[in-house]
């Protein structure tokens, strides 16, 4: 579907290496993960941005520690977050799986996924019509949290690593030009990760060597794509043949699922 509208996403920094995604349309703004407040207030005022939604998507401290104080100023500004997780404002939109729901001011109508594993009730937002490349196609958006990294998945914190290989595999099935908006710049030692893992793989160094100039200028790595993350990501690759064989070679054992494939990969990943 075209749309009349100029949207532009791009991260706000926080933390040491968190992301706070920014989403305009002329001079109205979404902001996704708000962990800090300060950042977000000083390019909303530089911008003479007004706030209309927040969306969150899992109870960590560095998503939602920004949200009440950017309330405080934007009374009005809609919360959106996961129904079976703590709210971060009383007044939130609880969503559940395969919930949709429309942002007038951004023209935008968003799948809710459910993609437990980092947290249990971690949700993605997903919007097929997306924004505009510079050919003029539409490519869908992705907010994903800390479930998909370039290049990694989020640490196992509440969930089994079954229930992330399954989040996982629905972004999977996303169209290869989804842009994926992760919550983190982690992407430089991820990938140095999938490289130990996947030493031939040709994409994969390519991409390390492009993520090292970037990171070199202080650019950030994001955001990546569904296409992208299937090539490079082993997070996404375990049905691979050379990627089961360093799992199961790292672990010693034999690895006949997929699935088993996964859990190696993550377990060596945080020893890493
Ligand atoms: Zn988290």
């Amino acid at each position: 579907m075209a749309q009349e509208h100029s949207l532009t996403i791009r991260p706000i920094s926080a933390f040491q290496d968190n992301y706070i995604w920014l989403v305009t349309n002329n001079k109205q703004a979404v902001i996704v993960d708000p962990g800090q407040a300060e950042p977000v207030m000083q390019v909303l005022a530089e911008q003479q941005l007004e706030l209309t939604s927040i969306l969150i998507t899992h109870h960590h401290y560095d998503h939602t520690g920004g949200v009440k104080e950017l309330l405080r100023h934007w009374p009005h500004a809609k919360v959106y977050a996961p129904a079976t997780e703590a709210l971060p404002a009383p007044n939130a939109i609880a969503l559940q799986d395969n919930d949709t729901f429309t942002l007038p001011e951004l023209g935008l109508t968003f799948d809710v996924c459910l993609v437990p594993g980092h947290t249990l009730g971690h949700i993605a937002y997903f919007a097929a019509d997306g924004v505009m490349n510079a050919q003029g196609e539409a490519e869908p958006v992705l907010f994903c949290g800390d479930t998909l990294f370039s290049g990694g998945c989020g640490r196992l914190f509440e969930g089994s690593a079954e229930q992330m290989y399954h989040s996982l595999q629905r972004f999977s099935d996303l169209p290869n030009n989804t842009r994926v908006y992760c919550a983190h710049e982690y992407t430089q030692s991820n990938l140095t990760f999938c490289h130990q893992v996947e030493p031939n793989n040709a994409d994969l160094k390519k991409h390390l060597q492009k993520v090292a100039k970037l990171r070199q200028q202080g650019i950030p790595t994001l955001p990546s794509s569904i296409g992208l993350e299937k090539a490079i990501n082993v997070f996404l690759r375990a049905h691979v043949a050379g990627v089961a064989a360093s799992a199961q070679a790292h672990t010693g054992s034999e690895l006949n699922e997929d699935i088993k494939v996964f859990a190696a990969l993550r377990r060596w990943k945080d020893s890493f």
